[in-house]
């Protein structure tokens, strides 16, 4: 049987290994350097009587909440997967849950309700510290570590009972709500993945364009498209209900505000001027419409701008797909170049964005 403590794997990453491992898997070198240097640079302070020591390197160990971390891990147990993969086969090779151990490790001390609760969630924590951050964990094994925690936490015992006070979930929920604040196990897992999938997205730029411009421009078709990212659909979600906080609505609110679109300093900022009538967003949509071999843009009034997407949006065509997400992107754009005239006084052309939206000059 082999026992592996995850966590001791995490503290204990010996530096040369994980270089061996990526050379192995056949990473570029030269991102394997990248990697190295994250992990190779990291040193420490510790604070002595509020003050803080000179900072010492650490020879090995991932940095705990650096979100390279659980990549870097992921790519460490990699190898060790790949022998696991071929001894799952074999008879002999049996996986035992270190979570009962540690279990029986406490139900000999003799705690308080509230002790069996801190410990329990110290348990989840080291859970959703290595495990939950790298895989989605089968429904199984998550109800099994609840079962174990429950009866833990209602008996003081390490075999699972059935008795339970209190719904799980419940303890899971906030102390303002009369719960124990746990952490709950299946939310977090899921959260996390999808938080390491925002990143991974959010990184590989306009990937979608890239895919219209082989599958769609090229007439060649493809079974799906990419969605727009999730922070253009979200600014896109907003700006359709009215909800940008454009300086007449901040106005409103007896916000003292500079008035003028920031772009055009033509005419007062609305959501109206800054999504419809600005002379900006009008010569980028004419450029991109163009591009798309569409109608030029003729909306003069919010209401006629919304008619407008939802005609060119609805449906289940290739069309209407790329429109939304070109909208999406359009409208994200136009809400950043705002925001970066108004907070940061630097500037882009409408022709860059363009550029950066569908790749054309
Ligand atoms: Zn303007």
């Amino acid at each position: 049987m082999i026992k592996i403590d995850l966590q001791k794997a995490y503290e204990y990453l010996e530096r040369i290994y994980l270089d061996q491992v990526m050379t192995e898997l056949g990473f570029p070198r030269r991102f394997t350097n990248w990697v190295m240097e994250c992990v190779k640079t990291v040193s420490y302070s510790i604070l002595i009587n509020g003050e803080t020591t000179h900072p010492f390197e650490a020879a090995r160990g991932l940095r705990q909440c650096d979100p390279i971390s659980p990549f870097i891990f992921a790519i460490a147990i990699e190898y060790l997967s790949r022998i696991l993969h071929s001894l799952k086969d074999t008879r002999e090779f049996k996986f035992h849950p270190r979570i009962t151990a540690r279990i029986s490790s406490w139900s000999a001390r003799k705690l308080s309700y509230a002790g069996r609760a801190q410990l329990i969630q110290s348990v989840i924590s080291g859970i959703q510290a290595y495990w939950a951050q790298l895989f989605m964990m089968p429904t199984k094994v998550m109800e099994m570590i609840k079962a174990y925690c429950r009866s833990y936490l209602w008996s003081g015992s390490n075999t699972i009972t059935k008795k339970a006070l209190v719904a799980w979930e419940t303890l899971c929920s906030p102390k303002y709500v009369g719960g124990l604040n746990l952490t709950n196990l299946r939310i977090w897992n899921k959260a996390v993945i999808a938080k390491n999938y925002w990143d991974v997205e959010n990184k590989v730029d306009k990937l979608w364009i890239r895919w219209i411009h082989t599958y769609y421009i090229k007439g060649e078709q493809g079974d799906n498209i990419q969605v727009p990212k999730p922070k253009s659909k979200f600014t896109t979600w907003i700006q359709l209900h009215g909800k940008m906080l454009t300086t007449d609505r901040l106005s409103k609110w007896c916000l003292n505000v500079e008035k003028t679109c920031c772009i055009c300093q033509l005419q007062e900022e609305s959501r109206e001027h800054l999504f419809v009538q600005c002379t900006y967003v009008r010569r980028l949509w004419d450029r991109i419409l163009r591009w798309m071999s569409r109608p030029m843009y003729n909306a003069i009034t919010w209401e006629q701008h919304i008619q407008w997407t939802i005609n060119n949006g609805k449906g289940k065509s290739k069309e209407a797909q790329v429109f939304k997400m070109i909208y999406a992107e359009i409208t994200y754009g136009i809400w950043n170049e705002r925001n970066r005239r108004t907070f940061e006084t630097r500037r882009q052309q409408w022709e860059t964005i363009a550029k950066e939206i569908v790749y054309v000059s």
